[in-house]
């Protein structure tokens, strides 16, 4: 068909020796943690309560544009890396598109999803502190699998924070961790003083991830031998996933191609930050150009409809406050079915990168991004997750949009994982019942009011 390849691997050996940390080579640094009491920037120390100390250092690292893989993390990496960089041939074809589509596939391990990434780079830390286990929230359960995965690996006890209802709805997912040794409790729950607090204060919500995250901070900082592990939005977690991006970077570079559009989904911001870290370190240094979307659902539009502020981390406000791109901590979104993209804020980095126009944000419709999948799934084979889907969406979109100027853009975006264990939205589609809630200005207004004043 032509000389690149459908897949475009990579070896072993070629899995990068280093996390590439693109806040090294960012002018205007991401705004510093600050403690909520006192509205004090943050040090590394003050995190030591709540997460690991070497990944608090690399929470607050903003000079290193390096730092090394452990080798034991590099080891499990070999497992089920390099991720498969493929060309979309048969949905180019389908389209009818001259635009070249290329999609970074990380759906290839058991938790289905990119999250893995940072999970046993977490484990690791976690277990070289001498720590008995680790703390969490899931929201879809995608990153509480990988985390079990992970300390199962290591042998560390792993308690899991499940979103209510996604606890309710996905019992596969539930299962999958605790067949990995996990906890896995329903969140807000009885179990700790913020839950009953929550329970209290919204009686028979579904949870949120801000819940859930306040009650696994509880957990971990009442707990002697504990930390807190988060599977989005922090910085170490984007630093982590900058797996994804450098070798995507590799790929294409093996096959002499320059991507002129990056699209990935963007739920906290870990694999979208991943996946263009070192491209969009090249902007950064001057030396190359993309144009970058970030997609986010209509549901939980923390880019397109939020704003730049310090804000509350959890519903809870147990943690820091970070500036970022928020919808307020107590915005719960509408139950949509992309569990993994209903956060209220975004990754303090992506806030700035695209508050200093680095990227550019849209938001999609459910039943639209669902109708993408499908039409994905029957020409390339796999079963997208839902989150992933809003980035399929929008590269079909736009190779669309090719196919009427006429341009050969070569698009890439991350596919980051697979929808087996979300088949119940698939049927909510296949049935035409899904519906497309999107909150009004007045519901993003109330809870954006209630952001700290500083
Ligand atoms: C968690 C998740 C996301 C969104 O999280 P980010 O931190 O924004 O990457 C996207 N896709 C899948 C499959 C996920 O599990």
């Amino acid at each position: 068909m032509s000389e690149i390849p459908y897949k475009i691997y990579l070896s072993e050996n070629e899995i990068p020796s280093a996390w590439y940390n693109v806040r090294a080579d960012m002018k205007n640094k991401p705004a510093p943690l600050l403690n909520p009491g006192t509205g004090e920037p943050l040090k590394a120390e003050d995190l030591y309560p709540i997460f690991c100390e070497e990944l608090s250092k690399q929470e607050m690292n903003n000079d290193d544009q390096w730092i090394d893989i452990p080798g034991e993390v590099l080891d499990f990496y070999k497992m089920y890396r390099p991720s498969p960089l493929v060309r979309a041939y048969c949905l180019e074809k389908a389209l009818g598109t001259p635009a070249h589509i290329y999609y970074k596939f990380e759906g290839n391990n058991t938790s289905g999803s990119h999250k893995l990434n940072s999970a046993i780079a977490q484990a690791y830390y976690a277990k070289k502190q001498g720590l008995k286990g680790v703390t969490t929230e899931t929201g879809a359960g995608q990153w509480g699998t990988a985390l079990s995965m992970a300390t199962a690996y290591f042998g560390l006890d792993c308690q899991v924070y499940m979103v209510k209802v996604s606890y309710e709805q996905k019992p596969f997912r539930r299962e999958v961790m605790r067949t990995y040794g996990a906890t896995v409790t329903p969140s807000p729950s009885m179990t700790t003083n913020v839950g009953r607090k929550i329970n209290e204060e919204f009686p028979g919500t579904d949870g949120s991830l801000g819940c859930a995250i306040s009650e696994a901070v509880e957990a971990a900082t009442s707990q002697e031998g504990y930390r807190y592990v988060l599977g989005s939005v922090l910085n170490q977690v984007l630093l982590h996933q900058s797996v994804i991006g450098l070798e995507t970077k590799a790929a294409l570079d093996k096959i002499g191609v320059k991507a002129d559009m990056i699209i990935g989904c963007a739920g906290g911001g870990s694999n979208l930050g991943g996946l263009i870290s070192p491209f969009v370190g090249e902007m950064l240094r001057g030396e190359n150009q993309y144009e970058i979307i970030a997609v986010e659902p209509a549901s939980c539009p923390s880019f397109t409809r939020g704003s730049f502020v310090y804000d509350f981390c959890d519903t809870g406000r147990v943690c820091p406050l970070a500036k970022m791109y928020t919808l307020g901590s107590n915005f719960m979104p509408a139950p949509n079915h992309a569990g993994g993209l209903r956060y209220h804020g975004m990754s303090t980095i992506l806030s700035q990168l695209y508050d200093d126009g680095y990227m550019k944000a849209t938001s999609v419709k459910q039943t639209d991004v669902f109708a993408a999948a499908e039409q994905f799934a029957r020409v390339e084979g796999i079963l997208p997750a839902p989150e992933s889907s809003h980035a399929i969406k929008v590269a079909i979109d736009e190779a669309l949009k090719c196919k009427e100027t006429g341009e050969a853009k070569n698009i890439v975006f991350g596919l980051t994982g697979t929808g087996y264990f979300d088949l119940v939205a698939y049927q909510k589609f296949n049935d035409g019942v899904m519906d497309d809630y999107i909150p009004t200005d007045d519901d993003i207004a109330k809870s954006l009011a209630q952001c700290p004043k500083l």
